[in-house]
């Protein structure tokens, strides 16, 4: 194994083994001082494609069933009507844009809307389906002026960044005095995390190189210049899905069979006529799970252990960073 080396959060040295990973041939090490996972070994630029096929997207970038892809618009709604409570009306970028429906629905609400995304055929999506300005270069390369941006939205993206301090480094390059960064990230300390362990659903080894925690995103925000406005535990889009799945994982079932269910054909890699048993004892188990899976959710964001977090930090005055 890779020797995991310094925590990128806070520089720390005590940085150790914490648990195997699912995926054959990784494990999770966390920093002692700060909390900070990362995924070991890292796969490199060169190879991390491998783990991201056709069927991660499903055709056309549609990843869910109808009923799901249409909750998905109604989350997409409410992250813009969060970000509008704190950003004045600009020009913002969603780095890592998907399809562009955020920043469709900022630009509905006053803001110049700009996006980043490696998917080719997402950023095609954006640009000729909602005429959006959307560049497919990596976001630490992108074309765009600096000091000028009002917010830059990393939703469930820094998670997926090698170097997430050279991210965010950049995103403060890029914004204008008094400027926000987005933040959402699945919570390693959250209480499914710790519960579920290699299990939970939101680990997503290898894709993930990070797994970060409350202390250890601040951390990191801190030190490349940013400070922290706004920490939230609560989203129903993705923490009641994280117990849940989890729930039918940590039993023993095939490890995200019901998310293969939650998905349109062209997205699922499994097939789920072979689980004939499986399919009918977790619609068995969905009538107790569910009401549980709810009830743990808001128990988990009341403890401020939620299992995502959303951040929202302010581009600090002065010199970047503190390291
Ligand atoms: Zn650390």
């Amino acid at each position: 194994m890779t020797k995991p080396g310094r925590c990128e959060a806070c520089g720390g040295e005590r940085v150790s083994k914490a648990f195997d990973a699912d995926e054959p041939g990784f494990c999770v090490a966390r920093c002692r001082d700060c909390g900070l996972g990362r995924t070991c070994p890292d796969v490199p630029d060169s190879d991390i494609l491998a783990y991201y096929p056709q069927t991660y997207y499903g055709r056309g970038n549609v990843r869910f069933n109808r009923l799901f892809e249409a909750m998905t618009r109604l989350f997409q709604r409410r992250r813009a009507r969060v970000l509008v409570r704190l950003v004045a009306p600009g020009p913002v970028l969603d780095v890592g844009c998907g399809r562009g429906f955020l920043l469709k629905y900022l630009q509905g609400l006053g803001y110049e809307p700009h996006g980043v995304e490696l998917s080719d055929l997402a950023a095609a999506h954006a640009r000729q389906r909602l005429g959006l300005d959307v560049q497919t270069d990596d976001f630490l390369q992108s074309r765009h002026e600096a000091g000028r941006l009002r917010a830059v939205v990393f939703w469930h993206t820094l998670e997926h960044f090698r170097r997430p301090q050279a991210a965010l480094a950049r995103a403060r390059e890029l914004l204008a005095p008094g400027g926000f960064v987005a933040v959402a990230v699945p919570n390693s300390e959250s209480l499914q995390a710790r519960l579920f362990g290699r299990h939970w659903f939101h680990l997503d080894v290898p894709r993930h190189y990070f797994h970060f925690g409350t202390r250890s995103l601040r951390s990191l925000l801190e030190a490349e210049g940013f400070r922290v406005v706004k920490l939230d535990h609560f989203c129903f889009e993705q923490n009641p899905y994280g117990w849940l799945q989890s729930f039918y994982n940590a039993l023993g079932f095939t490890p995200n069979l019901l998310y293969a269910l939650l998905k349109n054909e062209s997205a699922r890699t499994m097939r789920l006529r072979r689980h004939p048993v499986q399919l009918a004892l977790t619609a068995l188990l969905l009538p107790v799970l569910l009401p549980a899976s709810l009830a743990l959710t808001l128990l988990e964001a009341t403890l401020r252990a939620g299992g995502t977090i959303e951040a929202y930090a302010v581009k600090a005055g002065g010199a970047s960073g503190n390291r």
